[in-house]
């Protein structure tokens, strides 16, 4: 596979480049993939941002796209008919998705998560004989779904309780009966809802005493019996995602429809904590958006606008310089951690993870707002997307499980603290 450009614009201006920095450190398939985002990116999902944006609606075109590219099963296994992406691939084609459309990639991220915590992630967990024969049965049928059919998967797990921080019981409860599960709760901010054709809830196995360790991870058919969409949308940002609130009322789950097996979601989160890392790579591709605007805003090459240039300004030349210092660092850091993501990661692997969110969250932020100041009032018309890059960025610190603050308050506590340690009084 050669090394394509990221886009081709001509001769003599500013090439904007790949989301990983270099083509020459991928992969083949990281390369190949990286090239179809791009040009989906940009031929198909940015002219359609604008209006996503302003009329709030889920991102239907872009989807058809991604299924017809196979993008929906990005992280299905080969052997499954899928691209087999691992973590960093996958990452690196979030983030190049996100650059044109966030609430594309942020919507396509709820979907590969159920591929990818079923895929690679199950794949490292200990599990019985047993319990991965019926695994494998189980994800054929999704795998079949997503691959086959095109079907879209979504991941609601927040309540608005404590259990999307990870710190209670999910209260949305399923209990056995025959043949499945009985689901019965309620989720907020559920991201395609009424979009995505099932469900992937987190919910509690209702037994008396249950705990975290009781979670279950079920896929729900959008069209269930009990099954209903409730609530408007209209937020400030990530206005395509419509993350309205979703019912569950006695509805009835088959047991194919668990994802993973009982007990085994509490041994992923453990084990393989990148996995609630894939919200970040959206906002990684908002940065290096928010910066290509201002570069091409101040050379006078944003199509559409005037061919005035700004850049002979030294104090455009420092916020850019600034920008790009600030780029590199949350693209270094973005790297780094994408290729770190494994089982079981030494403690320093799961504080430079959580450092990492944090960085790429809060700097995408950042970037968006120097652009804004930088590039002047024309910039934040909203005839041009850079004022809806700086909505879209403000959203990524407040998703759980992993907020700008959560991911404050587990550094702070996990550089001072060793597993199982605590004091014995608090000491003033
Ligand atoms: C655009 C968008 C799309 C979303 N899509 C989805 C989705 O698809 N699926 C999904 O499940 N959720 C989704 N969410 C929801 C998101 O993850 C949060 O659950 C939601 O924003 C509600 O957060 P809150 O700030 O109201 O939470 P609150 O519970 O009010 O928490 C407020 C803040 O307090 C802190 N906090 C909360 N609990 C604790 C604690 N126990 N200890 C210490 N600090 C704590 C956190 O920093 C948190 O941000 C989405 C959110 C947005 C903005």
């Amino acid at each position: 596979m050669s090394a394509l450009p990221v886009s081709s614009p001509p001769a003599g201006r500013y090439t904007p480049p790949s989301i990983a920095g270099d083509y020459s450190a991928l992969t083949p398939k990281q390369t190949e993939l990286l090239t179809i985002a791009s040009r989906l990116g940009r031929e198909k999902f940015a002219p359609r941002a604008q209006q996503i944006d302003r009329d709030a609606v889920f991102p239907f075109e872009n989807y058809a796209d991604l299924r017809e590219a196979g993008l929906l099963g990005i992280c299905v296994p080969e052997a499954h008919g899928g691209w087999g992406a691992d973590f960093a691939t996958y990452v690196m084609t979030a983030a190049e998705i996100g650059r044109h459309c966030g609430a594309t990639a942020l919507t396509l991220n709820m979907h590969v998560s159920s591929t990818m915590w079923t895929g690679f992630i199950a794949d490292d967990l200990d599990m019985t004989a047993e319990q991965r024969a019926n695994h494998e049965a189980h994800r054929k049928v999704h795998y079949r779904r997503v691959v086959g059919e095109g079907k879209i998967y979504s991941q609601p797990f927040s309540e608005g309780g404590a259990a999307a921080a990870g710190k209670a019981p999910f209260g949305t409860l399923a209990k056995k009966v025959e043949g499945g599960y009985l689901v019965n709760g309620k989720k907020i901010f559920a991201s395609l809802a009424g979009a995505a054709d099932y469900y992937g809830i987190l919910c509690t196995l209702d037994k008396p005493g249950a705990t975290q360790r009781d979670s279950l991870y079920l896929a729900v058919d959008k069209n269930g019996e009990g099954v209903s969409v409730t609530g408007d949308w209209d937020p400030l940002g990530m206005r395509g995602t419509v993350s309205r609130t979703l019912i569950f009322k006695d509805v009835f789950v088959p047991e194919i429809e668990r994802l993973i097996p009982e007990g085994l979601y509490a041994q992923a989160a453990l084990r393989w904590p990148h996995m609630f890392a894939t919200l970040s790579p959206t906002y990684m591709g908002i940065a290096q958006a928010a910066y290509d605007f201002t570069v091409q805003y101040l050379r006078g090459e944003v199509p559409g606008t005037p061919p005035v240039k700004r850049r002979m300004y030294p104090t455009k030349q420092i916020a850019v310089a600034e920008m790009k210092v600030r780029l590199e660092q949350t693209r270094a850091i973005f790297l780094q951690n994408a290729r770190a993501a494994r089982v079981d990661p030494s403690k320093e692997i799961r504080l430079g993870l959580y450092a990492a969110h944090y960085t790429i969250m809060e700097n995408a932020n950042e970037i968006c707002r120097i652009a804004v100041r930088t590039c002047g009032g024309q910039s934040m018309l909203k005839t041009l997307p850079l004022e809806r890059m700086y909505r879209d960025s403000r959203c990524g610190s407040l998703m759980l499980p992993w907020t700008a603050e959560l991911c404050i308050d587990r550094l702070g506590r996990e550089c001072l603290y060793e597993p199982g340690e605590q004091d014995e009084q608090a000491v003033l």
